[in-house]
């Protein structure tokens, strides 16, 4: 949907990308502000939801706590957070330990992933958003099958055809999910995509709209065993975007913690620099 249909449609102008904006998430201190932040980014969601015709329950809200130190995170486990992103494995996994008494916290971990860091992939997270090389599946699904345990899986797709972005070429997908069932402890849930950084909400929007429509062309030949029912998309600057266009996961940090002083291009190549 182009912004103008979604305005005509709902009468309400299109969501405003705030990536230019970070400086406007202020940080959260209190099991107050992480409550107030939650339920401000919840009524978005469902609004966004409406707008698009969609059940509110249909998108999953996946709070990213990186940068967060440990004591704040808590604040936001006590203001009802039980599943909570990160983009680098060390840091996660010093999270993972460090609040060990937390028996139903869960950990995804968010970004690219190096070989050598597979090991604790395993270990410790719960879901694993960022699958782009066999390599890192063959490991993965190695160390898993030694610790026991299974991982819930995205392929990450670059869709905003940038060279420097992580995740697979939209045409190399299909070859790729094909070889997923043979790695047995990886359950393939869905897609996930950074959309391109830009204010152009057309540009935004396009990148969505090719992950739904890669998985909706992809679903028809994917291998038993390997589901395609997620669509991870949609960040603090652009989650109602990616909601009108059928994300079933947002991953959304700044606008529940407060804005990061670290910036993004420290998470992957080419991202904002304020
Ligand atoms: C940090 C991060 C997010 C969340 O970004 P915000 O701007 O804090 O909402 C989403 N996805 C990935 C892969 C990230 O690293």
């Amino acid at each position: 949907m182009t912004d103008s249909a979604v305005e005509a449609l709902s009468g309400q102008p299109s969501p405003v990308l705030q990536h230019a904006q970070h400086g406007r998430w202020q940080t959260a201190q209190t099991v107050e502000d992480f409550a107030h932040n939650l339920a401000a980014v919840n009524a978005r969601m469902a609004a966004a939801c409406a707008r698009a015709g969609r059940e509110a329950s249909s998108v999953r809200l996946l709070p990213v706590s990186k940068t967060v130190d440990v004591a704040r995170v808590r604040l936001a486990v006590a203001a009802g957070c039980t599943f909570l992103g990160e983009n680098k494995v060390q840091e996660a996994q010093h999270k993972w330990e460090a609040m060990q008494d937390l028996r139903d916290l869960r950990w995804s971990v968010i970004g690219h992933l190096q070989t050598n860091k597979a090991k604790f992939v395993a270990r410790f997270a719960s879901e694993f958003q960022a699958l782009d090389s066999l390599r890192v599946a063959e490991i993965l699904d190695r160390r898993l099958q030694a610790e026991g345990r299974a991982l819930d899986v995205f392929v990450q797709v670059n869709t905003s055809n940038e060279p420097s972005k992580f995740g697979l070429a939209p045409e190399d997908v299909e070859s790729f999910i094909q070889q997923l069932p043979q790695f047995s402890a990886l359950r393939v849930r869905g897609l996930m995509t950074l959309a391109i950084f830009s204010d152009d909400v057309p540009r935004v929007r396009a990148c969505f709209v090719r992950l739904r429509e890669l998985r909706e062309r992809l679903r028809q030949s994917a291998p038993a065993g390997v589901d395609l029912t997620e669509l991870s998309m949609g960040m603090s600057g652009d989650f109602e975007v990616a909601i009108e266009e059928g994300a079933t996961v947002v991953r959304v940090g700044q606008a529940i913690f407060g804005a990061r002083a670290v910036p993004d291009s420290h998470y992957w190549p080419a991202g904002n620099t304020p």
